[in-house]
């Protein structure tokens, strides 16, 4: 198990995430949910949840996971990032840790074993890392009942933490916030390059990634970038991992107006050189949606919002046309029951 913190003589250091700050004791850090005691630090927000709900496992968004299930879906307070465009800026960075309604994992696992048509629980909303006990505690639990576990997570890790947390989460969506590095260290307060290798670690551990970019007017929507970007990609991780390229909508510190259509459709079409799949999302279009068999072409699950049609796949996930393997994570429960 890794070691979470580090005492030195007069303050307390979190190994957690890159920022490895430096407590006093009563001090909390960065990401406003961790605390010195002066011995040890602990998780202010231990048990704490501030969203629970079974959500479409593609509102992770995860389109080759498991298609048209369900996820118990569990978020807490806190980020150890501080983007000024925060589409969830209420609970990350909210530090609510007030003696409010505590949750225990086993409650969680139990109820996501009971849900219908749920694969597991995701660990979303808010950064995990910086709830990293709570996100173990219940995950544990969770894959005791024989369920998949799901981490939604900007990457902002340490790599000892994250060949722990590659040990019990199945699969990730991650956050590539751009590719630059000023972009980072002005908009998010963190490095890129932790992120890239937290990348390359969850790839090499062999769990299922997809990568999320929220493109933002005038800051990381130019062609160049996204090709950069997506080369990186297809060379690092490889061509076949899913990008998701989600609208901004004006959200906390930013008043930018929301991205264009034109914008999403122009980088949908520079990503598309390096990647197999590419989608869209927080957009009404129907362009970047649906799933086609990268061998024959037939379309295999058609999306509009969250409904969900697996159209062209047998019970394995393989095409119906041609018999490529489309999802190696595949149920096809959700559509025989509805
Ligand atoms: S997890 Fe929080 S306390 Fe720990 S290093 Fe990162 S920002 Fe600091």
């Amino acid at each position: 198990m890794e070691r979470l913190f580090l005492k030195h003589d007069q303050k307390v250091e979190c190994l957690l995430c890159p920022h490895g700050c430096m407590l006093a004791k009563g001090a909390k850090g960065i990401c406003g949910v961790r605390r010195s005691t002066g011995k040890e630090i602990e998780l202010a927000t231990d048990g704490i949840v501030s969203g629970y709900s079974v959500d479409p496992v593609e509102k992770k968004p995860l389109y080759h996971f498991f298609p048209g299930m369900e996820i118990l879906s569990v978020g807490s307070y806190g980020c150890n990032l501080r983007c000024d465009f925060c589409q969830n800026w209420a609970i990350s960075q909210g530090t609510d840790d007030r003696q409010q309604g505590r949750m225990a994992p086993e409650r969680i696992a139990a109820e996501a074993g009971s849900a219908r048509n749920n694969i597991g629980v995701a660990f979303t909303y808010n950064e995990p890392v910086v709830w990293f006990e709570f996100m173990r505690d219940i995950a544990l639990k969770v894959k005791k009942e024989g369920l998949y576990t799901v981490m939604v997570s900007n990457g902002f890790v340490n790599p000892g933490l994250m060949d722990e947390i590659t040990g019990f989460i199945d699969a990730f969506n991650i956050d590539l916030k751009a590719f630059r590095g000023d972009f980072y260290k002005k908009l998010t307060g963190a490095g890129i390059e932790p992120v890239k290798n937290a990348l390359k670690q969850i790839s090499r551990a062999g769990r299922h990634l997809e990568i999320t970019t929220l493109i933002i007017p005038g800051r990381n929507d130019s062609d160049e970038e996204m090709l950069e970007e997506s080369a990186w990609i297809a060379g690092e991780l490889g061509d076949s991992v899913p990008l998701h390229l989600s609208r901004y909508f004006p959200a906390y510190r930013r008043n930018d107006p929301p991205t264009p259509q034109s914008t999403l459709d122009r980088l949908y079409d520079a990503a598309s050189t390096n990647l197999k799949y590419v989608y869209l999302g927080n957009t009404t279009s129907m362009k970047g949606q649906n799933t086609k068999c990268i061998s024959c072409g037939t379309v295999v699950t058609k999306r509009s919002g969250y409904f969900i049609q697996n159209t062209g796949l047998d019970e394995k996930g393989r095409c119906l046309e041609c018999g490529n393997r489309v999802y190696e994570n595949f149920s096809f429960s959700f559509q025989q029951e509805r």
